[in-house]
């Protein structure tokens, strides 16, 4: 258990109104990890729910995803993967292109870096509509991985992410929701 109940990590996510655009409510994690008991209780929160799927690897979203994913990584002793936007990644890449609310995107791995039947857990800060880890699932299920659960600090349960993985076969857990968009 996290010795930090998830009232407190609530306390310490700032919301931003209207960024990037008009309407959303953006849930700023950096207060939470500039702040070390915050930082240290969420990492344990997560790595009480990673540590009995016993994952071979960490699989992090760019860019809040890396921040969480390799302090999760970290914490259970196993090696983190960057899954990241287009063009970022030096090596030979595998992709995924997937559709957005306003057009489209996509997301990149290192060819082999997550070897064929290894065991990964997905992570990113929040889960909004879903897309962007579903797609991320996407690509590491066509890798041969085996995505044991998509984990995430925040979820805003309105907009249905958790849901859509779930449907999708994807089991998701989140440690902070928030309503609204
Ligand atoms: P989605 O693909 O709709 O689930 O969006 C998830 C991605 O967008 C994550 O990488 C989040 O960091 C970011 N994101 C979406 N909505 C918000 C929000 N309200 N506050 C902060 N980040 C957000």
């Amino acid at each position: 258990m996290s010795s930090n109940p998830t009232g407190d990590l609530t306390a310490l996510i700032r919301t931003i109104p209207d960024f990037p655009k008009p309407g959303i409510q953006f849930r700023d994690i950096t207060t939470l990890l500039a702040d070390g008991d915050g930082l240290r209780d969420l990492t344990a929160a997560l790595a009480d729910i990673a540590r009995p799927l016993d994952p071979d690897l960490i699989v992090g979203i760019e860019a809040r995803g890396f921040i969480l994913g390799a302090a999760l990584a970290l914490s259970l002793g196993k090696g983190f993967v960057p899954v990241r936007k287009k063009g970022k990644l030096p090596g030979k890449t595998v992709g995924i292109d997937y559709v957005l609310e306003y057009g489209a995107d996509r997301l990149e791995m290192h060819e082999g870096q997550v070897p064929q039947g290894s065991r990964v857990l997905l992570v990113d800060d929040l889960i909004a509509t879903g897309g962007t880890a579903n797609a991320a699932a996407q690509l590491l299920r066509e890798q041969g991985a085996i995505v044991l659960m998509a984990l995430f600090a925040i979820d805003l349960p309105a907009l249905g992410g958790m849901a859509a993985l779930e449907a999708d076969g994807v089991a998701a857990r989140a440690i902070m929701t928030f309503d609204g968009h």
